[in-house]
């Protein structure tokens, strides 16, 4: 889950990270509030979930509180790709000296967390590590060592950055990966890490994106979530408690297990359709699951047809095919649907299912067939 850069600031605050006074607001007048609290110039910063946000316009310095108002008030409301901006961070302006980018990420080809450490930092990093990877130091952290501090020392010198900057550069790093570990983060970014002249180390941005399956631990952190930036059919299937994706096609896809959801996705790809969702109702899904698993589904109004494809293990097939029946009942389904089941009470399962709409089919391949000549 990404979190707004306001929120990843108070949370890096509190592992020792230096950051910069402010307070997030929604209107102009609460943002003058702040600058004249402040004292001094500020700097206006969209708080939206994107990066870039000083290349599209959402950052900018303002001396005086009236031009903190003016620079809210233009800042407010605007889009950035795609986002719109309902608040804005006033914070006390660094007077920046250098710019330099801290990161913690996962290295999945690695299998451990990568430090990152470069002293071309405020641009894009991801630009920098393609057009000059040299320019970014890195270290893996071993999972049950943990980051060493000849590694800090290591990264840091191989950067290159600022020998002033150094030691609290060092020291921030290490509360960077303290606060990385805490929260269950899957990245923790600061950039740019700012040495202003008068020779302190502050974040002058933050990013912070939580694992979505840790937030149980961290429930201050889950209150963050917003809904209105998740797709309105994806925030439904998951109050409903599914594990659901959207996807572009119209072709509603239901499995149990999520690499045979995946498996199921190709299938209907192969025979030439596109689906429109990945929905996976799991080990030992009762009726109830299943029915609620295809109300969300066809909830998305360019559902053509659904396939179901369950493969019973704990999962008993004539549950399954009851939850089908019960869902079938109950709502007005205008779409045909496939179903394939296999595996435990599969007899039990598709005898539930004869005589009625639905269609069987014995393999997955012949089921994507099916559904994508049925759906056209
Ligand atoms: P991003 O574009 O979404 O990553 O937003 P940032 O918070 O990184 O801001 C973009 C750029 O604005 C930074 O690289 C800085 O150059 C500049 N900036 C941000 N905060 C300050 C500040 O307090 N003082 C000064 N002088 N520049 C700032
Ligand atoms: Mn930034």
């Amino acid at each position: 889950m990404k979190i707004h850069e306001h929120q990843a600031k108070q949370i890096l605050a509190r592992y020792g990270v230096p950051v910069p006074p402010g307070e997030a607001v929604a209107d102009p007048i609460a943002a003058a509030d702040v600058a004249r609290r402040l004292g001094g110039p500020v700097v206006v910063k969209a708080q939206v979930h994107v990066g870039g946000r000083g290349k599209a316009g959402g950052v900018k310095l303002a001396p005086t509180p009236e031009d903190a108002a003016r620079a809210a008030e233009q800042i407010l409301g605007m889009e950035i790709k795609g986002l719109v901006v309902r608040k804005v961070l006033v914070e006390a302006a660094a007077d920046i000296a250098e710019e330099y980018y801290l990161g913690i990420t996962m290295d999945r080809a690695a299998r451990r967390n990568v430090v990152m450490v470069s002293a071309a930092g405020g641009m894009d990093i991801e630009e920098v590590a393609a057009t000059a990877p040299e320019k970014i130091a890195r270290v893996w952290i071993h999972p049950g060592i943990g980051l060493a501090d000849f590694q800090i020392r290591q990264a840091c010198y191989e950067a290159g950055l600022n020998r002033e900057a150094l030691p609290a550069a060092m020291r921030l790093l290490r509360s960077l990966y303290q606060a990385y570990v805490a929260v269950d983060a899957g990245l923790a970014e600061i950039n740019p890490l700012a040495l202003t002249r008068g020779g302190e180390v502050i974040a002058a941005d933050a990013k912070i994106d939580v694992d979505d399956n840790a937030l149980y631990r961290h429930p201050d952190i889950a209150e963050y979530k917003e809904e209105s930036e998740e797709d309105p059919m994806e925030a439904e299937a998951h109050r409903r408690g599914l594990q659901y994706v959207r996807l572009e096609g119209d072709i509603g896809v239901i499995g149990n297990g999520a690499g045979l959801v995946m498996s199921t996705l190709d299938e209907v790809k192969r025979a030439g359709g596109a689906p429109a969702n990945f929905l996976d109702i799991g080990g030992g899904a009762k009726a109830d699951l299943v029915a609620n698993a295809l109300e969300a589904v066809l909830l998305n109004p360019r559902v053509k047809g659904v396939l179901f494809n369950v493969f019973g293990g704990i999962t008993r097939c004539d549950e399954v095919a009851k939850g089908i029946l019960e869902a079938t009942g109950r709502l007005d389904v205008r779409v045909p649907i496939v179903v394939r089941l296999t595996g435990t009470n599969e007899r039990d399962g598709r005898a539930l299912l004869q005589g009625t709409a639905l269609v069987p089919a014995e393999t997955m391949e012949e089921a994507a067939r099916k559904i994508v000549s049925l759906s056209r």
